[in-house]
């Protein structure tokens, strides 16, 4: 039997493969919007008890081909330890393609080049990234410890490895004051990286991180309703990658879902918010 150590989180994609926890908790644990892992005190597990756990799952699961490995920043693992945990993997789960993770931009930028090529060779081939803002007036208020440069850095250090990268963005995160400088930020951020996802998510702060959002982010205003989807529309008009990304809203806090290719498909997602805007649908609180 496997005792998961909860709360659990993995991204919805990940829902039918193998869940692997390596951590407990997030070394990090001080975003101020974030209240996954407040309860939890961080942990890297003894590898052997991980060894036995996958033992029993590949006995149940011996077809199964993904893995997600949890907690919240399993990267942050030393590169001798990953590689070890990789490579068990691999011999426990024969058909096994792919191995995903979340990720930091502390966490890629820790790593060296080879250390991370290394990590994908052994299959480690899908991070996730919460970029949530690229501005660095917003990322300071909530404390989210990095600077956009080092997002760009480090996303651009990630895929160069060959890793491929989901990507998420809060919407909302810089409240009314820094709409604009959210949206043309973020985009600035994407449009100089090669990430292959992109969701956006609106901002829900649970109860449990309010006082410490607030307690950084002094002169928060929420942006609300039809005023979210707009700076939403803002965001995609500004989106000109250098590659393809897989573009996604369609997490449950989302008010508005979409779904296409960018920039393909950028024309067709600009219209589908400008007509929900028209329908004056998205008017809520
Ligand atoms: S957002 Fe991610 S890095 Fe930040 S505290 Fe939460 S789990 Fe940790």
């Amino acid at each position: 039997m496997i005792h998961y150590s909860y709360p659990l989180y993995r991204p919805p994609a990940e829902a039918d493969n193998i869940i692997i926890q390596a951590t407990y908790g997030c070394s990090y644990n001080n975003c101020s919007f974030c209240s996954m892992y407040k309860d939890k005190k961080y942990q890297v597990r003894d590898i052997n008890d991980i060894f036995k756990e996958i033992d029993i799952l590949a006995s149940h699961y011996p077809n199964a081909n993904k893995v997600f490995l949890a907690d919240g920043d399993v990267l942050g693992l030393n590169a001798e330890y990953l590689i070890q945990l990789l490579k068990y993997l691999k011999q426990a789960f024969i058909k096994l393609t792919r191995v995903s993770t979340y990720a930091s931009a502390q966490n890629i930028l820790s790593k060296t080049q080879e250390e991370l090529e290394l990590l994908y060779k052994n299959n480690l081939t899908l991070i996730y990234f919460g970029i949530e803002s690229g501005n660095d007036v917003i990322l300071k208020k909530i404390t989210k410890g990095v600077t956009s440069n080092q997002i760009i850095d480090a996303l651009n250090k990630a895929s160069l490895s060959g890793m491929k990268i989901s990507a998420t963005v809060i919407l909302g995160i810089g409240g009314v004051q820094y709409s604009n400088e959210h949206t043309r930020d973020t985009a600035k951020v994407i449009n100089a990286t090669t990430i292959n996802y992109l969701s956006t998510l609106q901002l829900v702060i649970e109860q449990g991180a309010k006082e410490n959002f607030y307690k950084y982010f002094t002169d928060f205003t929420p942006l609300r309703g039809s005023h979210l989807i707009a700076e939403q529309k803002n965001f995609i008009e500004l989106l000109n990658p250098i590659n393809k990304i897989i573009f996604r809203s369609n997490h449950v806090s989302n008010a508005l879902h979409l779904s296409g290719v960018i920039p393909k498909d950028k024309g067709m997602l600009l219209r589908e918010i400008e007509l929900a805007l028209d329908r004056g649908e998205l008017e809520y609180e």
